[in-house]
């Protein structure tokens, strides 16, 4: 009995892997972006100052502290 539920348990984790191991690191990206929109520090690709993300300029999907260093 006790072994066809770990039997079960061991199915249902292999097969949880198999269609959603991506699953919980895209729920944790999700957190992430969310997180982004409010005071995270993120880092200017052009002179490495960190600035809060809604400071922060996005240009081609990277952050930049001012107008000036985006455009380098
Ligand atoms: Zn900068």
């Amino acid at each position: 009995m006790i072994l066809k539920l770990i039997g079960i348990v061991v199915i249902m984790l292999g097969v949880w892997k198999l269609l959603g191991g991506k699953l919980p690191s895209f729920k944790l990206q999700s957190k992430d972006d969310k997180k982004l929109d409010n005071d995270t520090l993120v880092e200017c690709e052009t002179c490495g100052l960190f600035v809060t993300a809604k400071e922060a300029i996005i240009a081609k999907g990277k952050y930049y502290c001012s107008l000036e260093c985006a455009n380098k």
